[in-house]
Parts: structure tokens; C-alpha cells; sequence
């Protein structure tokens, strides 16, 4: 079977060739991200795989449906740049990737102790030879309250992870979950961002989580609440986040994901003028700790992003299912 890979990173060539050859796929390999203008270059294939910096919108999917498409996957977890609902009714099946929650858990962790312990201002002085403490001071995990917002694969194991560290840990989710609630105490969303000196963000992007943390939301919770969001940047309106520090209601942001990060992120843009007017304000703050949506990224992440990206594909063709099929 012929797959077209999209997107494709130099860290990602060494496990194509070696899935592909193991499971008897033939690869083409392509760093573009997938557009309609690039959509015939899939012609002769019968599977695409991609990450989530493009737009996989019904017009793609009606192009690749007549282009002879049958299965697609994204070598992500999030899928909220694929219309599914659209995949679905032209026929194309659609299946996501799935590794591991340490990766992006452990990140997680490190992104709240730096917030905690101001290490973004700590480093920038470091660079200058300034080793002096002023605004430095910190707070100690075990006397404070942390809370995951959405209890799923991650939000899981990063309160799992945080159980070492003596913290009050809190939970919210739509469904509740056995083994979260062994680890930490379900409370209501208000009481939550009652709560909570430290909100941890671990939802998918979907109509009723976008901008869930807005002006509303970051005004019921306390003063100096440090925010972290390693799931994705359009859970948080940008707005009222830049609002929030402004005014100091907001203690720290950790942002591995920002609104608008499509065409910046994992990009060298040195020498191009960015848009994106939010991003670059909140940026320059030095209690606001941005990466770039690099969480996941591990070997052992990386991958398993490629085997499920090929096999998933083979197998959706083969039997019409895989462990991670989105088109049920
Ligand atoms: P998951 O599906 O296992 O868990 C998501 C949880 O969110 C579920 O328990 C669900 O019930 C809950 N949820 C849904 N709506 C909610 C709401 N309104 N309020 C509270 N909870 C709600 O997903 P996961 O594997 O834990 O991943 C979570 C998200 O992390 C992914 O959707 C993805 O967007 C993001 N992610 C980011 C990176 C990165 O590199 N930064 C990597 C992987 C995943």
C-alpha cells in the first residue's frame, strides 16, 4: 500500500523507513504541510498521514476522496484540524496516534515549578551575570493547592506525578474517573477555580472547551493563580490572559500552546514578520514561560507517532478498524 506522509520532520525519517519497511508500506515522504494546492501530489496513493499544522477541511477531503484516498492519520493526538464529521460522511476513514502520557505529563511538571519558582527572570539574569534574588522568591509545592482540568490519559499521570511532591491535588472533568479519584478529590468547577494556586490544563480543544479559561472563567479564581496550559493554546482566550497579567490577577503563565501558533511553531521564523499580536506581548513578560507545543516531543513519543501514523493506516484498510479509529 502507497502512504503519502506530510509534514515530515528530519527526527521522524529513521522510523518511517524502518515501520515502513517492517510492515511492508511504501512511504513518500514530504515536509509540506497538506493544502489544497498541494493535494494532487497524493495521487496513486490510497493513505495520507500528517501532523496538525494544516487545515484538513471537507473541500481537502472531497479533493482527496476523488484523488483515491480511503484512510488518513495524524501522527497527533489532538485531531481537532481534521472536519471528522465531513471525513465521515465522504467514507475516509480517519485514525489518530497515541503515545505514551509521560512525555507531555513530565513537561507539565517542569513548566509549574518553573512558574513557581520564577526560574524564566532567574535564567534571563544568569545571562547578564546578575545573581542577585529580588522578585525571586518562590513557593513550596507542599503548601499549596494544584488542580488538572481534564482527568484523562494526561491529566492523570500528571497528577500522579505530582504526588510526591505533598500538594493538595483537585480534579475537574465532565466524566469522572476511578483511578483519578484514588489520587485526587473531584470538586465542582466553581470550587475549582476557588481553590486552586495552580490550574493545570489537560483537555481536548472541542466547541465547549474553547476559551473555557476566559475573563469570566480567570476572575473566579484566586489572585495570583499560576495557569499552565500543555493541551491546547485555544482553550485559553488570549485576550483575557494578557488582561490577567496585566492586571497581576494572574501570578504565571506556562504556555507550551497559544492560540494562533499554526505557521509559527516548530518553525525558524528569525527573519520573518510575525502576526500574531498576543503571542508576542504575553512573550516578553517575565512571568510568562512559552514553548513551542514541544511537550510530547520524546523519542519515545516520535516513535510511536510513526507507527501508529503507518500501521494505523494498514490496518483501517485492511479490516476497516484500529485501536484509534476517530470514523466509527
Ligand atoms: P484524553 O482524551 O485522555 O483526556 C481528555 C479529558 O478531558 C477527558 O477525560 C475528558 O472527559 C476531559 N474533558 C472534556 N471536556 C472537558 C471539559 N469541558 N472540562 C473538563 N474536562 C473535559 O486526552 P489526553 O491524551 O489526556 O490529552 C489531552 C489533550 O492534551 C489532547 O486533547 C491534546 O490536545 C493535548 N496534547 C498536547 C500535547 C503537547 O505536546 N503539548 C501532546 C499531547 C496531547
Amino acid at each position: 500500500m502507497k502512504i503519502y506522509a506530510y509534514e515530515v520532520r528530519e527526527d521522524e525519517r529513521r522510523a518511517f523507513a524502518r515501520i515502513g519497511a517492517e510492515l511492508g508500506a511504501e512511504l513518500v515522504l514530504d515536509t509540506a504541510v497538506p493544502t489544497l494546492e498541494n493535494a494532487e501530489s497524493v495521487r496513486g496513493c490510497e493513505g495520507v498521514t500528517m501532523l496538525g499544522q494544516g487545515k484538513i477541511s471537507r473541500e481537502l477531503l472531497e479533493k482527496y476522496r476523488e484523488l483515491g484516498i480511503c484512510c488518513i492519520s495524524t501522527r497527533t493526538i489532538g485531531y481537532n484540524h481534521i472536519d471528522i464529521a465531513a471525513a465521515k460522511e465522504l467514507g475516509i476513514q480517519v485514525c489518530n496516534s497515541n503515545y505514551a502520557p509521560n512525555g507531555v505529563a513530565d513537561f507539565t511538571v517542569m513548566m509549574i515549578l518553573m512558574c513557581l519558582r520564577n526560574y524564566k527572570q532567574a535564567m534571563w539574569r544568569g545571562y547578564v551575570n546578575d545573581f542577585s534574588l529580588g522578585g525571586l522568591e518562590g513557593r513550596e509545592m507542599r503548601s499549596l493547592t494544584i488542580g488538572v482540568m481534564g482527568t484523562g490519559r494526561i491529566g492523570l499521570q500528571v497528577l500522579k506525578n505530582l504526588q510526591g511532591f505533598g500538594c493538595r491535588l483537585l480534579a475537574y472533568d465532565v466524566y469522572q474517573n476511578e483511578a483519578t479519584a484514588r489520587v485526587a478529590q473531584y470538586v465542582s468547577l466553581d470550587e475549582f477555580y476557588r481553590e486552586c494556586d495552580i490550574i493545570s490544563l489537560h483537555m481536548p480543544l472541542l466547541p465547549s472547551t474553547k476559551h473555557i479559561i476566559n475573563a469570566e472563567s480567570i476572575a473566579k479564581m484566586k489572585d495570583g493563580v499560576i495557569l499552565v496550559n500543555c493541551a491546547r493554546g485555544e482553550l485559553m482566550d488570549s485576550e483575557a490572559l494578557v488582561e490577567g497579567i496585566e492586571s497581576m490577577k494572574i501570578g504565571a503563565l506556562g504556555m507550551d500552546t497559544l492560540e494562533g501558533e499554526e505557521g509559527i511553531i516548530h518553525c525558524d521564523r528569525r527573519t520573518d514578520i510575525i502576526a500574531n499580536r498576543n503571542w508576542f506581548y504575553l512573550h516578553q513578560f517575565r512571568n510568562v514561560i512559552m514553548t513551542q507545543h514541544m511537550a510530547f516531543y520524546t523519542e519515545e513519543a516520535v516513535e510511536s507517532m510513526v507507527r501508529c501514523g503507518v500501521e494505523g493506516i494498514l490496518q483501517m484498510a485492511e479490516s476497516g478498524d484500529c485501536p484509534t479509529m476517530l470514523t466509527r
